[in-house]
């Protein structure tokens, strides 16, 4: 028999809130972590849209909350990064599923994906030899040790936004260097920015390389409408142009998109009965902290029947 009845993969608000509801209908739950938990909201200073919290929630309180309240339910929580995922069959007839990490294998009658995102990098050259010598892909981390410098914010989203905002307490000066003549990022973002005198936006421009040797000193941009090149000198570039995931460990076994990306249907199936997808890891549209938390608490439900029906059946 399978030694758990659901193991959720990742500790971001997904796999937290299907954790809290796994335990709480009476499954016996793992929740494997390779980190820290939170997912991103580790790396988020201020949460100003999650409800319940009018002057905002510290990004590392509620992932401690969160974490809390699922131990407390009942979860099993172990820091093991996941290897591999793979099918495996009863000597009856029901199908349940191996989990490898570095340390050993567990088995579950269910998985839940919740994984989540992680930064993309831009590919620009140098964007790797900087990295953590002025290149950084977060500011709540790292803003701090540009107090009274010049930095550079790449990209025009939320989190481009966000962080540009954040990093205005710190730096001298910010600019913000984004692709198009329009930013993606919520209103309430691009009001706030077009009003802090600190932040300077430059439009329809690309990044063609970062500047520096041993740490960074600039970046060198092209404007895409009249072709012209520029250096801005700078002592931090934050890049901030989306999200990836890592999704190897399950294989071919669920269907992905070409990003890897985890397709499920309404109800958070994967392609593989008994494995779920909930949050940043699967294909979404919305990318929010609320509705990883929907997602996880609908994952939960939904592995919470399948193993009721796998184990009447079998
Ligand atoms: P995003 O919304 O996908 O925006 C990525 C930005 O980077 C876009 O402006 C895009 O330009 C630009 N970009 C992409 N590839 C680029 C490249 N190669 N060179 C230059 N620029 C490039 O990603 P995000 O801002 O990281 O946010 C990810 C998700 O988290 C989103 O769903 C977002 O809403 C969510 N989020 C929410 C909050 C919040 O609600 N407080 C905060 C942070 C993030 P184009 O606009 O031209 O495509």
């Amino acid at each position: 028999m399978p030694e758990y009845d659901c193991i959720i993969i990742g500790s971001g608000p997904a796999g937290l809130t299907a954790g809290l509801y796994a335990a709480r209908a009476g499954m016996k739950v793992l929740l494997l972590e390779k980190a820290a938990c939170g997912g991103q909201m580790l790396w988020t200073e201020l949460i100003e849209n999650f409800p319940g919290f009018p002057e905002g929630a510290k990004g590392a309180e509620l992932a401690e909350r969160m974490r809390a309240q699922a131990v407390k339910a009942g979860v099993q929580l172990i820091t093991e990064e996941v290897k591999q995922v793979a099918a495996a069959q009863s000597p009856g007839t029901f199908q349940y599923y191996n989990v490898k990490t570095q340390q050993r294998d567990y088995s579950s009658y269910s998985i839940i994906l919740a994984c989540g995102a992680y930064p993309r990098r831009l590919g620009v050259p140098k964007e790797e030899a900087l990295t953590g010598r002025g290149v950084s892909y977060c500011a709540t981390c790292d803003g701090p040790l540009f107090r009274g410098r010049e930095v550079v914010v790449i990209g025009g989203g939320n989190a481009a936004c966000e962080e540009a905002l954040f990093l205005s307490k710190f730096a001298r000066k910010v600019a913000l260097v984004h692709r198009r003549d329009k930013l993606r990022a919520d209103q309430v973002f691009q009001d706030r920015l077009k009003a802090n005198p600190k932040i300077e936006l430059i439009w329809n421009s690309q990044v063609l390389e970062i500047l520096g040797e041993d740490k960074v000193t600039g970046v060198k941009i092209k404007n895409k409408i009249d072709a012209k090149e520029k250096e801005i000198s700078c002592a931090g570039v934050f890049i901030f142009v989306g999200l990836r995931t890592d999704t190897d460990f399950v294989q071919d076994l669920v269907k992905k998109d070409a990003q890897g990306f985890v397709v499920t249907d309404n109800a958070l199936k994967t392609s593989s009965s008994g494995i779920f997808a909930c949050g940043d890891c699967r294909v979404r549209a919305l990318q929010q902290i609320i509705t990883a938390c929907s997602e996880g608490a609908e994952a939960a439900v939904a592995s919470r029947n399948y193993v009721e029906q796998l184990k009447k059946d079998s």
